[in-house]
């Protein structure tokens, strides 16, 4: 029997996962099934439960849901229980497990794709939502010297640095108090999609390596804009990310972990 799998979201019609596991499963002749759900804004559990009692193996979450999913789990990994939030689940024995492969996804782009070492440097999450959340303790495990968050409303930033500090050297800040020195600044806001960025000063990219914008497919944001015209020398948007936690999903439903090279080739759009 056709093994289903699904993306959960509202609205989810701009959703590229499907595209992308359908690929995935192409390169191994699986057979399952993805498609793309658009749950009630208030309905994620029944929608869910309807899911699971046809047959669901798993799915992915995106916009609002993430909470939601991590709420219904029976079991948590780390990725879900140190994020307090799940962007995909799977059901094996009548039980509901939630996983977080945001952060993954991201520490895989900048280390394999963007050949961007972490280990050492020091890294700026410009935001502290739930992408923050998720990819800032991959980043400190990978060895990052330092992780900064800053962001409009500092309390956020402080709530995450104060639930990762023993993992290592995190510490929270607002816009005005950024000096130089980041290795790696990451744009982790959702200004973006908004057709604006975070209102930094210039000076926060003296002596960057790399800008790396979280959202896809939007060409040169704001925020890179800003990063080119001091300099930086690599500049990426988040569909590496996309495709690699994409893979991290798939490897753990399926056990087998596919290719990504050629999907985020076809997936990007340039930045300019
Ligand atoms: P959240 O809604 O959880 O958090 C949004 C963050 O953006 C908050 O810190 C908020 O600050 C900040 N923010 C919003 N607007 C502005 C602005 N105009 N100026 C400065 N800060 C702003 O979002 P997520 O963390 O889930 O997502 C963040 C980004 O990451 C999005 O662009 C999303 O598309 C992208 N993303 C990409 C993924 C990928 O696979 N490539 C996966 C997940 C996310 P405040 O707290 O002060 O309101």
């Amino acid at each position: 029997m056709t093994d289903r799998y699904a993306v959960f979201g509202n609205p989810i019609g701009h959703s590229k996962s499907p595209f992308i596991h359908r690929s995935f499963a192409a390169q191994f002749d699986d057979d399952m099934s993805y498609e793309a759900v658009e749950a009630p804004q208030d309905g994620f559990r029944s929608r869910l439960d309807q899911f699971i009692s046809e047959g669901g193996r798993g799915i992915n979450i995106t916009v609002p849901f993430k909470t939601d999913a991590f709420a219904a789990a029976d079991e948590r990994c780390e990725g879900a229980a140190l994020t307090g939030a799940s962007n995909c689940l799977k059901f094996e024995n009548g039980r509901i497990i939630a996983e977080n492969f945001d952060g993954v996804g991201l520490l895989r782009d900048i280390a394999d794709n963007l050949g961007q070492a972490v280990s050492g440097k020091r890294v700026l999450f410009l935001g502290a939502g739930g992408a923050t959340r998720g990819a800032a303790l991959p980043i400190l495990r990978a060895g990052a010297a330092q992780v900064v968050v800053a962001n409009r409303t500092v309390a956020k930033a402080q709530a995450i640095a104060d639930e990762l500090t023993r993992f290592g050297e995190i510490r929270a800040t607002g816009y005005d108090s950024l000096s130089a020195g980041h290795d790696i600044v990451l744009n982790a806001t959702s200004a973006s999609l908004f057709d604006t960025r975070p209102q930094v000063a210039d000076a926060v990219f003296e002596g960057t390596g790399l800008a790396y914008d979280l959202v896809y497919a939007k060409g040169l944001t704001g925020f890179l804009r800003q990063a080119q015209g001091m300099g930086v020398p690599v500049l990426a948007d988040g569909v590496g990310m996309l495709v690699e936690q994409a893979a991290e999903a798939y490897a753990w439903w399926r056990e087998q972990r596919p290719d990504t090279a050629a999907l985020i080739r076809d997936l990007t759009v340039p930045l300019v």
